[in-house]
């Protein structure tokens, strides 16, 4: 078969592999019909995110139609169903998944020891992301081996397209996930660093959430256009201050929620700190850009919550942890526990409050993938989010 393959910094390739097949009795294959690339597909194609190995099959956003179960899967699924994907692969079975904690399943990473290591406890299992997880081959691809099939998936009724619900799989509930844990009120100001795919999608679900204001922050005029559409006030970071614009928006106490969906390769003006950290992780010595989390601290409300969808690697240095806990902020992050919130998502579909499909801006084919990771990650041709047809 198809897929596009990991083979170092910016070097993504259409290759021909074997095609997948059952391993273990709770299998089930995936013919592709959609996948796409996520914003955090960029931190393994520049090279930031460690634990990939040339020759791994890449996406962990995808969908289509079951074409082979396993012995255990079949009381779940059969061949014919149309299904998208959770990129955190969930046993349903361990004292976290009981939890609903499915991005940290204790059985689903089968590099845990690998992880056990690195974080002092294991998390889950994610399609198409390092060996640190897993090394799980990812969707961009025909075919694709869901491991724990009968729990990891969402299944699809008709009359919906792939467009409508491809992103269930990550960055709806995703967005979803980091808005819901900065517990909206009708009261609040919530503001979102990043409007990438994910804040596009936390744009729209803290205002279905009921915030009283939602403030959008990024540099990209068409990321910013999409998120006014969705209802956001919006703030472009390299023509005004980021502080005093919020702290103007908010009568000088700062937003009682703020949401940071931008991760470990933070963009900034010239400020000292983001200086600081382009020069550190050019030498290796700190993992990841801590801007947006410093800016995040410094303008919140005191007693408000930092949520953090945006995913971060390893190492950051000067974060002003005083001003975090003098401040009393709660920290709320994580990666995505997605079957915890799809069913109610997909419902929110089905009833049209949302149709997630508006953050398309490029349908290509597969084979088309290699440089559409690069118009993505220069955001070059209003490329907002990417999707590919196998
Ligand atoms: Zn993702
Ligand atoms: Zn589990």
């Amino acid at each position: 078969m198809k897929a596009l393959v990991w083979h170092g910094t910016a070097d993504v390739r259409y290759d021909t592999v074997p095609d997948p097949e059952i391993e273990q009795p709770r299998d089930a294959i995936v013919k592709v019909t959609s996948c796409a690339i996520c914003g955090s597909d960029l931190h393994l194609y520049d090279h930031f995110m460690p634990g990939m190995e040339k020759g791994d099959i890449l996406g962990h956003e995808f969908m289509g139609e079951v074409v082979d179960v396993g012995a255990e899967a079949k009381s779940a699924l059969k061949v014919g169903d149309r299904v998208v994907v959770p990129f955190t692969i969930w046993c349903g079975e361990c004292d976290q998944c009981r939890r609903g904690n499915y991005s940290v399943c204790e059985r689903s990473n089968r590099n845990k020891a690998m992880a056990d290591k690195l974080f002092g406890h294991t998390t889950a299992g994610l399609f198409g992301y390092t060996h640190l997880t897993g090394g799980y081959a990812g969707g961009q691809a025909e075919y694709v081996r869901v491991p724990f099939a009968d729990r990891t998936h969402v299944k699809i009724p008709d009359g919906l397209t792939d467009e409508q619900v491809l992103f269930l799989g990550d960055i709806f509930p995703t967005g979803w996930q980091a808005a819901a844990q900065c517990d909206i009120q009708p009261t609040d100001t919530v503001a979102i660093w990043g409007c990438g795919p994910v804040g596009q999608m936390t744009i729209r679900s803290a205002i279905l959430l009921g915030a009283k204001q939602v403030i959008a922050i990024d540099r990209v005029p068409e990321r910013l256009s999409m998120a006014k559409a969705g209802g956001a006030i919006t703030i472009n970071f390299e023509e005004e201050s980021v502080v005093e614009r919020l702290n103007e928006l908010t009568g000088g106490k700062g937003p009682e929620k703020c949401i940071d969906a931008v991760g470990m390769e933070a963009h900034a003006t010239a400020t000292l700190d983001s200086m600081y950290d382009r020069a550190k992780q050019a030498l290796a010595l700190e993992s990841d850009r801590a801007h947006v989390l410093r800016e995040m601290m410094y303008v919140c409300r005191p007693a408000g919550t930092l949520s953090i969808p945006g995913v971060y690697g390893g190492l950051i240095d000067k974060v002003p942890f005083g001003m975090s806990m003098n401040k009393g902020l709660t920290w709320r992050m994580g990666q995505t526990h997605v079957n915890r919130w799809t069913d109610d998502l997909l419902r929110r579909i089905q009833e049209g409050q949302i149709d997630p499909s508006f953050v398309i801006t490029h349908s290509v084919g597969l084979a088309d993938g290699p440089g559409m990771y690069q118009t993505f990650r220069d955001k070059r041709d209003g490329c907002i989010k990417v999707v590919l047809k196998p």
